[in-house]
């Protein structure tokens, strides 16, 4: 397992993603929501993978609701970088990280589009609970009900 890490432009909210998967084979989708194309994000996921979230300041954060609010995309207030994006299904928390935050970034292939806002809230949440990582860990965070 190697852990890839990333952070938001000014380091409050800091990113690990431990997998198998080399980098190389993971392609991230740059979402065709405003929210997604103003911040340039390309979000990168696989099920097979843990993904744990720092939080420095935890009043500088934002949780960003989209998706028909089903996703909370974890948004820094400073520098105003999204590294993550993750979704409560059934109980448990999967989510996606923004292959741009990331160290290795250029190791990535080109980002694909993809356009999940014309799904439903349930096709969306049938979709992330295939294709988002499975494990999601908020690390040294206040509860915010999160
Ligand atoms: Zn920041």
């Amino acid at each position: 397992m190697n852990a890839h890490q990333g952070s938001c432009y000014c380091g409050n909210i800091t990113v690990t993603v431990t997998t198998e998967s080399p980098l190389s084979e993971l392609t991230p989708r740059a979402c065709g929501c405003n929210f997604c194309t103003m911040h340039g994000a390309a979000w990168v996921s696989t099920p097979d993978a843990l993904l744990e979230i720092e939080i420095q300041n935890e009043a500088a954060i934002n949780l960003f609701e989209q998706g028909s609010e089903t996703a909370r995309l974890w948004l820094c207030q400073r520098c105003g970088v999204v590294p993550a994006v993750t979704c409560d299904i059934d109980g448990s928390r999967k989510g996606a990280i923004n292959a741009n935050v990331m160290l290795e970034r250029s190791a990535f292939p080109p980002a694909t589009p993809s356009d999940p806002q014309n799904l439903s809230p349930q096709e969306k949440k049938d979709r992330w609970a295939d294709i988002w990582i499975n494990k999601v860990v908020i690390k040294d965070c206040w509860d915010v009900g999160l």
